[in-house]
């Protein structure tokens, strides 16, 4: 067996799951253009649905996701092409509480990995920030006064509680 075959002890149970999901699969009329106009920018963190969490569906919004929600180069340059090309007209940026991302700082994250795993982590930027809220400021701006993002866009931000599920409109 090749090193690259499929490792189906760790993902047969996906297969499995996606063999049920066929039988009843009704988004095969949708096209890649998101239907509300909307991109969500928001973290990984698994108790997160951001379709679920705003009413919306497959096909609905373009949804980006990374540790804590943060408006990296990649987020950026996938909001341009959005914009342009992909009907995106609103943007809405969105971590939450209980992010580990908020709770710790860089060198946390570096010495930790590097207790347990003896792994120098050292030369990656987490964008870790205790201050939750003045890095979706700082990021919200980020995106607003970004020179190549589509004219007319509207950006906006608002922090998810994991524990009700609600969403506070951020003003900031
Ligand atoms: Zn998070």
């Amino acid at each position: 067996m090749s090193n690259n075959s499929f490792p189906h002890e760790s993902f047969d149970d996906l297969l499995a799951a996606n063999a049920e999901y066929q039988k009843t699969f009704k988004y095969s009329g949708l096209t890649g253009s998101a239907a509300k106009g909307l991109a969500i920018v928001t973290c990984m963190d698994s108790r997160i649905n951001p379709l679920s969490v705003i009413g919306l569906r497959s096909g609905d919004a373009k949804i980006l996701r990374n540790a804590g929600a943060r408006v990296t180069e990649d987020v950026i340059r996938t909001l341009v092409l959005a914009t342009y090309l992909l009907n995106v007209n609103r943007i809405l940026v969105m971590p939450h509480t209980d992010c580990k991302m908020a709770e710790n700082d860089e060198a946390d994250f570096h010495k930790l990995i590097d207790e347990q795993y003896g792994v120098n982590t050292s030369s990656l930027e987490f964008r870790t920030s205790r201050d939750q809220r003045g890095s979706l400021a700082s990021d919200l701006n980020r995106i607003r006064s970004y020179p190549l993002l589509r004219e007319g866009v509207v950006v906006a931000g608002a922090i998810y509680d994991v524990k009700t599920g609600t969403i506070e409109p951020f003003e900031g």
